[in-house]
């Protein structure tokens, strides 16, 4: 199995929970969506002539990637413009946060007002304002944006990172506490952090692809939401719903911890601005953090049915 999945790591293409997981997470919430809901969701999917909550879950990682000229988006002209509109858009599918992180409100030096947390705040207020203003997204994007977004911050390298002490680059020091990591660098949610030769032998992309797919060993995200949906269920997220993304990001956040537990870091490279960590995992990788990935799937679905429901749509 982890010789197998180390062999379509070298074929998969590198994504942010790649299409299979945001496309899983978005039938999950589908399912899960009260009548009320369904016919505001239904009203922006028809005014953004799009088809179903999964049908618009990549468009963020699309418009991204229509920015450097790839990807299906490459020619169209509402991604061309959001782009220029929002130059920084990239930044929006991740948080930067310490592995020691509590609380997401006590850590403002990791906290930029273009992160997924700030990201998904401001897509709920443009779906209830009654008009948003025309600096902002629309309506069909936000909620485009919002049913990636509530993907990515479940992703827990997509707000967990490691920071490192480099003061002997043959032996990389892992730091937690976030008092110690302002200042220091760090591997941007394991996208530098390398365990094979190929450049896609990295923990970001193992975590966003191979581990979903080994899941079920499927690209198939109907049989992946499926499955996902007779794991055990997850709690609701309780108190205000406009706190729910900072609560989020901190749960993802101790996930990450498990995702770099027993990894060896071998030495690093600083080649200008570019940090690469070469890396050993243990031998039962992918075995013993693919039942995380899943739960994590589910529970974003979940979460994002329960503030789409939640929601004071305008
Ligand atoms: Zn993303």
């Amino acid at each position: 199995m982890y010789s197998l999945c180390l062999l379509l790591l070298l074929i998969l293409p590198i994504h942010a929970w790649g299409p299979l997981g945001h496309s899983a997470i978005a039938a999950i919430a589908q399912k899960h969506l009260s009548p009320a809901t369904q016919s505001h969701i239904a009203a922006l999917l028809t005014q953004g002539h799009d088809t179903d909550l999964a049908s618009i879950a990549n468009w963020a990682d699309e418009v991204r990637a229509a920015a450097s000229g790839r990807g299906p988006l490459k020619d169209d002209p509402e991604a061309a413009a959001f782009n220029a509109k929002f130059p920084t858009n990239a930044l929006w599918h991740f948080v930067d946060l310490p592995l020691g992180t509590e609380d997401y409100r006590k850590v403002a030096a990791f906290t930029p007002v273009n992160d997924v947390v700030h990201a998904i705040k401001r897509c709920v207020a443009v779906l209830e304002m009654a008009e948003p203003r025309p600096d902002d997204f629309t309506k069909p994007q936000a909620l485009r944006l919002l049913v990636h977004f509530a993907g990515d911050i479940h992703q827990p390298l997509h707000c967990g990172t490691g920071f490192y002490d480099l003061s002997d680059l043959g032996h990389p020091v892992l730091v937690t506490d976030p008092r110690l990591c302002i200042g220091k660098p760090n591997d941007r949610g394991g996208n530098d952090l390398f365990f094979g030769p190929d450049s896609t032998q990295e923990l970001h992309a193992l975590w966003d692809d191979a581990l979903v797919f080994a899941i079920r060993n499927s690209s198939d995200y109907r049989s992946l939401a499926d499955f996902l949906e007779s794991i055990p269920p997850v709690g609701s997220t309780t108190g205000d719903y406009h706190t729910w993304p900072e609560r989020w990001a901190i749960d993802s956040v101790q996930e990450a911890r498990k995702a770099y537990r027993n990894i060896k870091f071998d030495a690093a490279t600083i080649d200008g601005q570019h940090l690469r960590i070469t890396v050993q995992l243990p031998t039962a990788y992918i075995d013993e953090n693919r039942s995380l990935a899943a739960t994590q799937l589910a529970k974003a679905g979940m979460h994002l049915a329960q503030l789409l429901n939640n929601l004071a749509w305008h």
